[in-house]
C-alpha cells in the first residue's frame, strides 16, 4: 500500500460527503481519439479546478480507465474502477491546473455503428468515454478537439474553430464560452452534410444530414427557423449559447437528446414530404431546442426537480407545434396526454411530479399540464414574467422547483397553494380540473360531442356523422369513421363515399386503418388511398389489397415499385416481400429480390431497418445461416427496444430443432458480445 491509497481512502470517507463542496471544476480541455477498430477511445485532459476546502485528494468520475501518463504542479494523477484520483495537498482558495493521458474501452455512452460514431451521454455517464463529473451540479467549461482520421465530419459542444491537419490524422477544434454539466458533452463523427442558416437574432444554426438523405432535408427541418425564433420570443430570453447544431444519428437510443449546442436525434425522423404528414420531426426539435434554456442553461439540482427539464421542454413543444399547427392540435395532444393521465391515475399508478423516480408519462407529460394550468391560472404575463426571471437569476447554475416557485411567487399575487398541492405534490391527476380547461376549446367541444356518440344506434347518427365527414376536422372525421367499424357495410356505404370524398388525408387514412373487409362497391375508392401522401396509409392499402383482390397483384404492384417509405424502408420491404410471394410476378428478378430483403437484416444497416427484415424473414421462414447470425447480433444490440424483440424471436426458433441446431454452431463466426450472449442460451 503506497501512501496515496492511504491518502484517498482517508480523505473518501471522511473529509467530505460532496464533493462540490470542496472543488469546483472550472474547464476540462480535452483532445480526445475515437478508434473504431477496438470500440475504444483515448484521451489527454487537462482540467483546471479551484479548492474550495483544504484537501489531500479530488477526484474525476472515469469508469475503467487507464491514466498512462501524469504530473504537473506535482498533482499525482491515479486511476481506481469508478474514479480518477488528483493528489496533492491542495489548499483553499488556489486554483490548479492537472494534466494526464488516459485509455477506455466503454461499455456504454460511446457508439460505434457503422461508419458513424456518437455519444449520448444523459443516463449513460459521459465518464465511461470521458474524464468529467457525474454529478450535474458540478458545471464545467468543456473545450474539445476531437482526432478524426478521414475525410468524415466532426461535430461536437460549442463554436468550431479549425481543423488542424497533424500527419495522417485530422484535430478538430471546438470551444464553449460557458460551462455545462457533464451529461450535455457530446461529439459525433460521420459523413455528415450541413445546411447553415441564422436565427432572427443572428445565431448561427446547422442542420446536418447525410448524403443519400439529400432529399429529405427540407422536409425534416422544415420550420427550424420559425420554432427557433419562436421559442427566443416566448421565452423572452436569449438562446444562451454561441451556436446551434442538429445531427441525426442512425442507431440512436432515443429520440433526441439536447447536447448543448448540439442536439443529436433518431435519423427516423429523416423523412421526405410523404412521410412528414405521418411522423414529422416538428415536436422533437422544438423539444430539444426548449431544453437549451430549460435543462442545459438552468439545470436540475435533483431527480426531485426533473420536470423543470422535461415538463418544461415538453409544453415549449407544444407550444411551437400550436404556433405552426393552430390551436386544435395544441388541445388535441392535451387531450390526449390527459387521457394517458388519466388512465394511468385511475389504476392508482399517478405519481407527485416531485417524486425522483416517476415515470417519463409523469415528468414530460403530467409537467407540461402543471404548467399549462399555471399559466392559465396566474395569466400570461406574469406566467413570461416569471420564466423570464428565473432563466435570468439561475442563468448557468442549478435550480429547485422552489427556486422557480418563488419566481412566480414574486410576479403574481394569486395565490398557487392549490395549485402546488394539486399538481406537484398530488398523485391522482387531476382529471376534472384538466376536463374543464379542454372545454375552452370550441374544437374539443365538438369532439366531445361526436365522440358521445359512440353508443347510439347508427340509425340514430347518420346526420350528424354525415356532418363530421363533410369537410372534417381531422380528429373528428377520424372520430366518425371508427364509429362505423361495427356497423353493417349496407347501412355505412354513403358514409365511407363521404369520408373518401373529404379529400382529408386523416380521414381517408383513419377508413385505410380500420376497414377490415373492403366491400366491391368501394373498391375503386380504396385504391386510390394507394395514391394518398401517406406511408402509413400506403402500406396498410397495399398490403390489404394485395391480400384481398389476387386478380389485381401486378397492378398493385408494378404502382408502388421502387417507393421506399420511411427511413426503415417500410414499403420497400412489404414490397419485397409480396413480391416474392406473387406467382409468376417478375420471376427473373425474384433472386435479387430475397437477397436484398434478407440483407436488410445485416449490421450494414440502422436497427429500424433491420427489425422489419427480420418480421419479413420470419413470417416468410427465410432463416439461414447469414440472417441467424445477423440476428444473434441483434439480440446485443445496444437499443432495447430492439434487442428485446430479437431476443424472443431467437427463442422462438430454438424451439425448432433445425434452427436449434444451426444457432448452436454459430458461436465462432459472430461477435464476442453476440457469442456470450448465445452460450447464455444455449442448453446441452
Ligand atoms: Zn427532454
Amino acid at each position: 500500500m503506497n501512501k496515496f491509497f492511504i491518502a484517498f481512502l482517508f480523505s473518501s470517507f471522511t473529509v467530505f460527503a460532496q464533493q462540490t463542496d470542496v472543488v469546483d471544476f472550472l474547464n476540462i480541455n480535452a483532445t480526445v481519439t475515437p478508434m473504431s477498430a477496438k470500440k475504444s477511445i483515448k484521451g489527454t485532459v487537462k482540467c483546471s479546478f479551484k479548492i474550495l476546502q483544504k484537501t489531500d485528494s479530488i477526484y474525476l468520475d472515469a469508469k475503467n480507465m487507464k491514466v498512462i501518463n501524469f504530473a504537473l504542479e506535482g498533482i499525482v494523477v491515479k486511476a481506481g474502477s469508478e474514479k480518477i484520483w488528483l493528489l496533492n495537498s491542495f489548499e483553499a482558495g488556489r486554483t490548479y491546473t492537472a494534466f494526464f493521458t488516459y485509455e477506455a474501452e466503454p461499455k456504454q455512452t460511446l457508439y460505434f455503428f457503422g461508419n458513424e460514431i456518437w455519444t449520448q451521454g444523459q443516463g449513460k455517464y459521459t465518464s465511461h468515454w470521458l474524464p468529467s463529473i457525474d454529478d450535474v451540479n458540478d458545471k464545467i467549461e468543456f473545450d474539445l478537439s476531437i482526432v478524426s482520421s478521414d475525410e468524415k465530419n466532426v461535430i461536437a459542444n460549442g463554436k468550431f474553430l479549425n481543423v488542424e491537419n497533424k500527419g495522417s490524422v485530422k484535430y478538430w477544434h471546438f470551444d464553449m464560452k460557458e460551462p455545462m454539466s457533464s451529461y450535455l458533452v457530446a461529439f459525433a463523427i460521420g459523413d455528415f452534410n450541413k445546411k447553415e442558416l441564422f436565427s432572427n437574432s443572428g445565431t448561427p444554426i446547422e442542420l446536418y444530414y447525410k448524403l443519400s438523405d439529400s432529399m429529405k432535408v427540407e422536409a425534416t427541418y422544415r420550420y427550424s427557423k420559425q420554432i427557433f425564433d419562436f421559442l427566443e420570443s416566448e421565452i423572452g430570453v436569449p438562446y444562451p449559447w454561441q451556436n446551434y447544431k442538429q445531427v441525426p444519428v442512425r442507431d440512436f437510443l432515443y429520440a433526441g437528446m439536447e447536447n448543448t449546442t448540439a442536439t443529436f436525434f433518431s435519423e427516423a425522423f429523416m423523412v421526405d414530404s410523404t412521410g412528414f404528414n405521418d411522423r414529422n420531426y416538428i415536436n422533437v426539435n422544438a423539444h430539444e431546442l426548449a431544453h437549451q434554456w430549460f435543462g442545459d442553461m438552468v439545470t436540475e439540482k435533483g431527480s426531485e426537480d426533473h420536470w423543470l427539464q422535461e415538463g418544461f421542454a415538453t409544453y415549449y413543444a407544444l407550444l411551437t407545434e400550436k404556433e405552426i399547427f393552430g390551436d386544435d392540435y395544441y388541445y388535441w395532444q392535451l387531450y390526449q396526454t390527459a387521457e394517458q393521465l388519466k388512465a394511468a391515475s385511475d389504476e392508482g399508478k399517478g405519481e407527485s411530479l416531485l417524486n425522483p423516480k416517476a415515470s417519463s408519462l409523469t415528468f414530460y407529460q403530467k409537467g407540461a399540464w402543471a404548467l399549462h394550468l399555471l399559466r392559465e391560472r396566474i395569466g400570461d404575463e406574469a406566467f413570461k414574467t416569471a420564466i423570464k426571471n428565473y432563466l435570468e437569476k439561475y442563468k448557468f447554475k442549478n435550480v429547485s422547483t422552489e427556486d422557480f416557485l418563488n419566481e412566480v411567487k414574486a410576479v403574481s399575487a394569486i395565490d398557487i397553494s392549490d395549485f402546488e398541492k394539486d399538481w406537484l405534490q398530488q398523485s391522482a391527476f387531476q382529471s376534472e380540473e384538466a376536463y374543464q380547461s379542454l372545454l375552452k376549446s370550441t374544437f374539443i367541444k365538438k369532439y366531445f360531442e361526436v365522440s358521445a356518440l359512440r353508443a347510439t344506434p347508427l340509425e340514430d347518427k347518420k346526420i350528424q356523422l354525415k356532418t363530421a365527414l363533410t369537410f372534417p376536422n381531422d380528429f373528428i372525421g377520424q372520430e366518425a369513421v371508427y364509429q362505423l367499424v361495427d356497423e353493417p357495410i349496407s347501412e355505412t356505404l354513403p358514409l365511407y363515399k363521404n369520408a373518401f370524398e373529404s379529400n382529408n388525408l386523416y380521414v381517408r387514412q383513419a377508413v385505410a386503418l380500420s376497414l377490415q373487409t373492403i366491400p366491391k362497391e368501394l373498391q375503386k375508392e380504396y385504391e386510390s388511398l394507394l395514391s394518398d401522401k401517406s406511408y402509413v396509409t400506403m402500406e396498410t392499402v397495399l398490403y390489404q389489397l394485395w391480400m384481398q383482390f389476387p386478380e389485381k397483384r401486378v397492378k398493385y404492384l408494378n404502382k408502388t415499385k421502387g417507393i421506399e417509405g420511411f427511413q426503415n424502408k417500410n414499403i420497400r420491404q412489404l414490397w419485397l416481400t409480396l413480391a416474392l410471394i406473387t406467382d409468376g410476378y417478375e420471376n427473373a428478378e425474384k433472386e435479387n429480390y430475397l437477397k436484398e430483403l434478407k440483407n436488410y437484416t445485416s449490421t450494414d444497416y440502422s436497427f429500424e431497418i433491420r427489425e422489419k427484415a427480420f418480421e419479413y424473414v420470419n413470417e416468410l421462414q427465410l432463416w439461414d445461416l447469414e440472417t441467424l447470425k445477423n440476428l444473434a447480433e441483434a439480440c446485443v444490440h445496444p437499443t432495447w427496444r430492439f434487442s428485446k424483440p430479437s431476443k424472443e424471436m431467437l427463442n422462438n426458433l430454438l424451439q425448432d430443432k433445425k434452427y436449434y441446431e444451426q444457432v448452436k454452431v454459430l458461436g465462432r463466426q459472430v461477435s464476442g458480445k453476440a457469442a456470450n450472449y448465445l452460450n447464455s442460451i444455449i442448453k446441452e
